[in-house]
Parts: structure tokens; sequence; C-alpha cells
């Protein structure tokens, strides 16, 4: 028996034989090779670069027909560099000029290409480098002829062992068949873990030392919430997993249960629990856990992980199935929300002092010389027609100021009239804004007249009211999601809301935080939006308490002086009410 421990990626507790997934390694020499070889190494990339395009497309179709047009997308960028002539010279060049054979031509091209990326040091373009890395991968196999998606043979039960998955491997698991996964790379940001969590597959991803002790075939045992895995475990440790896995699946049932229940307070005040998504195969994994609807469809990942925009269509088909999969519910789909940390490919993003504070969300969008309103032109049009298929909402990324407010709603208007003159089927919709700076927040009562409801972005909302970086750890201190002043904020945003009559939602993280959910409950919000396992938990809270005594809470929270006093006055209610 041996112990391993890597980082908690994907809840849940999975025992299985290791299916160890390793490609054949290739032999590559950077021999020089003579002349007269070389038309043969050029021969031999074209048929392997034909290969490796048949291949993707093939999957790119299965994706699309099985999880979605947005994942679908990240191999469709990958077919599109394939077939870039920026990917493809540098390696004909180093057959040509330097006298190499395919395969060494297309490691060290890739490598260069890589390398650039990875001289960025930002987190976005390193992923870019993993693209290419995949791609690269996929050309050298099919280029030395040998075939590698082996995923496909997985048997059933079997728990994953990689030292990395790359998109397109993740892309080619059945998550019916396989209890979990275990790899030696990534964070718990990385693409693996955000798969793993969407999939509900456990999953321990950053686990050093795995492949040197792992063997195919063996048994093992591992927790997706601590992230501990055991090689061949003995019989007490085997005895002690599966209870934890007894445990995780009845808290797991009982969840469900609930999530049939309406979220309604014991005095009947009813409220809306809706789920935040990136992809209509989100959407659909939520479904079972009941939403009332999409309280923050994050529009830009569809954006991103390709080099170019995605096209209309493109964006009205992952709308209206998302839609479709909502029967009637609303889905609030946000606009573009990139820039900050989250730059794309297909519009260049011209370096900045302060990312942050600058040209991001709906700025990005508004404030450029030319064509950037033609993005949010185009994502309106694809929305106004999904808007036929279902109850869409639209709503605005980091609003600051009227004019901002003034300037969507005249595009709109614009889309719309264009829509109508040219005769094209759409439906009506709702449009909100979020508010996720103090800006918006202190002029809530204005904005509140112009629009049809608000959502409330408090991740940002709180990294902008107290001045310090959501993702910095050095000053993760001062990022106090219970801090009174944002909480005053908050109830300034709802009262205004109140007041023009218009609802008001919050679609950051702290709606999916127990400790908030009664104070925020008591200030009057109408919806909650939050990852989809969390929905049940927030749930239970609400069925439990009456309005007036969520009321006086959030009294008690605004009048706080500090972050940890408010904390301790929500956590003591939180588990009182627990305890009915
Ligand atoms: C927020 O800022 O609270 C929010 C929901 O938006 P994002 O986390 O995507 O910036
Ligand atoms: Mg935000």
């Amino acid at each position: 028996m041996h112990r391993l421990n890597g980082i908690a990626a994907s809840p849940g507790v999975a025992i299985g034989r290791a299916f160890v997934y390793a490609l054949p390694p290739l032999e590559i020499s950077d021999a020089r090779l003579p002349a007269s070889a070389l038309d043969a190494q050029l021969e031999s990339l074209r048929l392997g670069l034909a290969r490796a395009a048949s291949g993707l497309s093939e999957l790119a179709e299965r994706v699309r027909v099985e999880r979605g047009a947005d994942l679908a997308g990240v191999f469709e960028g990958h077919l599109e560099i394939l077939g870039d002539e920026e990917f493809i010279a540098p390696i004909e060049a180093l057959i040509r000029g330097s006298h190499l054979s395919a395969l060494a031509a297309i490691r060290q091209a890739v490598e260069m290409q890589r390398q650039e990326f990875l001289a960025l040091e930002d987190d976005y373009l390193r992923a870019r480098a993993d693209d290419l890395a995949d791609i690269g991968r996929r050309l050298s196999y099919a280029t030395a002829g040998v075939n590698f998606s082996s995923l496909a043979d997985l048997p059933a039960g079997a728990l994953l062992v990689a030292r990395d998955l790359a998109p397109s491997d993740t892309a080619q698991l059945d998550p019916a068949r396989i209890a979990g996964f275990v790899v030696e790379c990534g964070g718990r940001t990385s693409h693996t873990a955000i798969m793993a969590r969407t999939l509900e597959l456990p999953a321990v991803v950053g686990c050093a030392g795995l492949l040197e002790t792992v063997r195919d075939g063996d048994w093992l045992a591992m927790e997706g919430r601590d992230g501990s895995v055991v090689v061949a475990p003995d019989e007490q440790t085997l005895t002690d997993f599966k209870v934890l896995r007894e445990a995780f699946l009845d808290e797991r049932a009982a969840m469900l249960e609930l999530a049939k229940l309406p979220a309604v307070t014991l005095d009947g005040q009813g409220v809306m629990l809706a789920v935040n998504i990136g992809t209509p195969a989100d959407a659909e994994a939520a479904l079972p856990w009941n939403p009332d609807g999409v309280g923050l469809y994050r529009s830009e990942f569809l954006f991103m992980d390709r080099p170019g925009l995605p096209d209309e269509d493109e964006q009205y088909k992952a709308y209206s199935r998302v839609a479709a999969l909502m029967q009637g519910k609303p889905v609030i789909l946000r606009t573009l929300d990139v820039g900050g940390d989250k730059p794309i490919a297909a519009v260049p993003f011209p370096p900045e002092e302060n990312p942050f504070l600058g040209w991001r969300g709906v700025r990005m969008c508004l404030y450029r010389e030319e064509g950037n309103q033609d993005i949010l032109r185009q994502q309106l049009r694809a929305a106004l027609r999904a808007a036929a298929n279902g109850d869409i909402w639209v709503m605005y990324p980091m609003i600051s100021n009227v004019e901002e407010v003034e300037a969507v709603l005249a595009l709109r208007d614009e889309v719309r009239a264009g829509l109508v003159a040219a005769g094209i089927r759409h439906g009506a919709i709702k449009t909100g804004i979020m508010i996720e700076t103090p800006g918006a927040a202190l002029l809530a009562d204005k904005l509140a007249g112009m629009v049809d409801f608000f959502s409330i972005g408090s991740n940002d909302l709180t990294q902008y009211t107290l001045a310090a970086d959501r993702g910095n750890e050095r000053i993760a201190r001062c990022y106090q999601t219970f801090h009174p002043a944002v909480w005053r904020l908050i109830a300034m945003v709802i009262e205004a809301g109140k007041q023009h009559g218009i609802p008001v939602g919050m679609c950051g993280e702290l709606a999916g935080i127990e400790e908030a959910a009664l104070p925020l409950l008591g200030l009057g919000l109408d919806e909650f939006s939050m990852s989809a396992q969390s929905l049940p938990r927030i749930k239970r809270l609400i069925r439990r308490c009456r309005m007036d005594e969520a009321r006086a809470l959030a009294h008690r929270v605004l009048d706080a002086r500090t972050a940890q006093e408010a904390l301790a006055l929500a956590s003591d209610a939180m588990h009182a009410v627990m305890q009915r």
C-alpha cells in the first residue's frame, strides 16, 4: 500500500483498477538527412497533416453532437491552426533548411511556438501553449502513422491515471464508464479539473510521483475532496474508502431529493435559485439539481481557446441550446466579459498597467476605434434570435456609468430594428446590468430606472470596493467577503431595485456561500445564482428560516464594524437554523 497526495479537483470517492494512459514513445532523431531524403519527409508531413485534420474533424463532430458546440469549438480551433500557413511554414522550413526529419521538425517548430507563448508569463496564454502542445502531439503521431485515441478502450469502472490530460483527451472520456481520474500535472483551475467538476467525476490533479508508483491494473482508491490517493489499499483502507463513498453518495442522494422542493421560507417567501454556467454542457449537467433558470451564462467561454471569433450562427445555436435545456425558465446571458485576466486570441489586447481597471468587460466592446462594437452587435443579434426559442435575458458586465447603459441600449435597439427590417425571426429579451463596480452600486437608484433587472457581481464588487485583487494570495486577507462596506453597497443596490420595481439577483460566489444566504435573503435579494452543486445547500437554509429573522440578521450584519464580526453573526444564525 502506498499513499499519495494531490490537489483536490472534483469531489467524490472512487475505487477501481488503474488504467494508465500513456502514449507509446516516438523515436525522433535530430540527425541531418541527405538532400535526397527531404521530399519523402515533406510528403510524410503532408500525409500527417491530412490524417491529423481528419481525426480532429471527426472528433469535433462527435463532440458537437455529444457535448455541444462550445467544446467542439476547441477542436475546430485546433483544426484551424493545423491548416494555418503560419503553423506549417516553420516546420517545412526546418525540413528544407536544416535537413530534419518531419518528426524532428514538428517537435522543434511546435516547441519554438510554445516557448513564445510561455515567455509571456500569463496564465491564459500558458493554456494556449498547452493547446499548441496538444496539436503538435496529434500531428506527430499522425505523421508517424500511430493511432493514439486509445481512451476509447478504457475498461468500464476504471480509474484513469495519466501524466496530464489534454482537452482532446478529456473530450473523449465517457463519464458513465469511468470512476474518476488522477493526474500528475495541473492545478484546481486547469482544464482537466474544470472538466471533472462539470462532469461530476471525482478527480485529483497535481499528484506528484503518480506514474512512478502506479502500474496498469493496480487497485486505487481516491478522495476528490481532500486529494488523497491510495495505491494497492489494504483491507482496512478499502473498507474506509467504501464507507466514505457510501456517505458521499447518501449525501448526494439527499441533496438531489432536496433539489426537487421549492426554495420557500417557512413563512412562504419564495426566491429564485439559479445556476452559473459557461457552456451548454454545464447547463445540461445542472439539470438534476433543478435550477430555476440560469442566473449567469458566462458567454466568454465560447470566445476562448480559439484563434477566431465564433460567428453569429454558432452563438445562436449555443444560446438556443441553453434556452431549450431550461424549458422556458429564464436564461441570463452575460455579454462578452474579457480583458483583465481573461484576454482572447481574436482581439489584440495592448499591455496595460492595471488590466483589472482597464479595457475589460463592456468597455472592451464599447471603447475601440472600430470593430469591437460589431462583436457586441453580433452577440445581440444571436441573443435576440435565440430569444425566439426561450426566455433570454441579456446583461452587461463592468458597467460604471449611465452613458454605458445608454450606449448598450442604443446598440440593442439598433440591432433589433435591423432584425425587424430584414424580417428575421427573433424574440423579446429583458435587459439588465451587472452591478460589480462601486460606482454602479452607488448610482443604482439612477441605473434602476433604465433597465429590467440587476445582477450583483460580488466577486468584482468586493475586489473594487476593497481595492484588493481577487486573485492575489498575498493580500487575500484584504479581500473580505463579509466586509460591512461591501454589504452596505449590496443593501443599497437591492433597495434601489425595490424602489423601481425591478428584480435584483446575485451571481458572484457570495450567492453560493451558506453563511451569506440568510442575510442576503433578509436584505430582499430576489435571485441567487451559483454553481449547481451548491443549490441544495442554500435551498436547505432558505426552507428552514423565516423572513423576520433574516431581516433582523441583515440589519446586524450591516451594522457590524468588521468582516469578522459580520461573519460571526451570519455563521451563528446559520448554525441555529441548521439545528431545526
Ligand atoms: C462577479 O464579478 O461577481 C462575477 C460574477 O463575474 P466574474 O466572476 O465572471 O468576473
Ligand atoms: Mg465580474
